[in-house]
């Protein structure tokens, strides 16, 4: 098959590579489209330690089965398929918990951290456990449908907020995963939205996402424009998916009393808190780390038109001019949100 294989750090070859083979529970698909995903491009030259080469990234990814294990039953060839990005054990404890994303060794499609090596949907072919599949409705692209994982990524952490009907939220970074928090929490009921972002251009893109009031983050007034709109108390959750001091800070202080942080972005490995505050304010603050199930209810959504990712899809390219549009995200260009390869 051909691949965008990453064989050096910074070096990615479309090039010949062995057809994956498939265990008795797998499927083996035929890959129609395949996003890249931030974790990738930043993956690539190596600073994260989990993309070492060589390897086939691409974890946000759809296609056909072309062929099926032998103990595979409810699935056949043909059939339209999106897929987890991660590939988690049946038989841990933390599945039988209902917690199969943090299920011990998980892996995760398209990452090889050192412990293990999972290629990815970056190529014609791609084989996975068929526990992990998920049917794509008949109205969805498979270009759509390569967008449902950084949605639900969205989706967890506005399902572990718990948030209520009615009940006011802020979310602290406007891209694309927060603008899809900002939808998720308008489906929720949550009122006010509130999205803060350094970029107006991202602000644009929460209002059309749902957020009824955003802000700069060089506004100096925006924590008492948060007071006002929660009735002098300040939001009862807020999402913080950057992951850096200053941005988790301003999640926190945007929140009432009792109220909860959910933190989504992880971009440093460590970050300062006001401990005082969170103290004596009794604030929960909560961890959401990828997705756990949530795939049906976005593919549900998307079929039928409650959330729109065209919005959010900057190029639908071929797979063979992968490596240069590795290298325009990398280098940040402006206005490029979702790219999707097509082999
Ligand atoms: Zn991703």
């Amino acid at each position: 098959m051909k691949a965008l294989v990453l064989d050096k750090y910074n070096e990615l070859n479309y090039r010949d590579f062995p057809d994956p083979e498939i265990g008795p529970d797998e499927v083996l698909i035929c890959v129609k489209a395949c996003g890249i995903c931030g974790s990738d491009v930043h993956g690539m030259d190596g600073s994260t330690g989990r993309r070492i080469p060589p390897l086939i990234m691409g974890h946000e990814a759809s296609g056909i089965i072309e062929e099926i294990g032998k103990n595979v039953v409810d699935w056949k060839p043909g059939d339209r398929v999106t897929f987890d990005s991660t590939i988690y054990p049946l038989n841990d404890w933390y599945t039988r918990k209902g917690h199969y994303n943090l299920s011990d060794k998980r892996m995760v499609l398209g990452v090889s951290p050192g412990n293990y090596r999972k290629h990815g949907a970056f190529a014609e072919l791609v084989a996975v456990p068929a526990h992990i599949l998920y049917c794509i409705p008949e109205n969805v692209t498979f270009e759509q449908a390569a967008m449902v994982e950084p949605v639900a990524v969205a989706a967890h952490a506005v399902n572990i907020s718990k948030i209520s009907p009615g009940q006011s939220a802020l979310v602290v970074g406007a891209g694309m995963v927060g603008s899809f928090v900002v939808k998720m929490l308008e489906i929720a009921g949550a009122d006010p939205v509130i999205a803060i972002d350094l970029d107006e251009g991202k602000l644009e893109m929460a209002r059309e996402y749902g957020a009824t009031h955003t802000f700069k983050t060089t506004d100096e007034n925006s924590s008492e424009k948060i007071l006002e709109l929660t009735k002098g108390r300040g939001v009862d959750v807020g999402f913080e998916v950057v992951g850096i001091s200053e941005t988790v800070n301003c999640c926190i202080d945007g929140l009432r009393k009792g109220g909860t942080a959910v933190l989504v972005g992880n971009l440093n490995p460590e970050v300062t808190i006001p401990l005082q505050k969170v103290v004596t304010t009794e604030l929960s603050l909560l961890g959401s780390c990828a997705i756990n199930g949530e795939y049906e209810m976005v593919l549900d959504l998307m079929a039928t038109g409650k959330i729109n990712v065209d919005r959010m899809i900057s190029a639908v390219v071929p797979l063979s001019e992968g490596a240069d549009w590795f290298r325009r995200l990398y280098h940040k260009e402006p206005g490029l949100n979702k790219v999707i390869l097509v082999p």
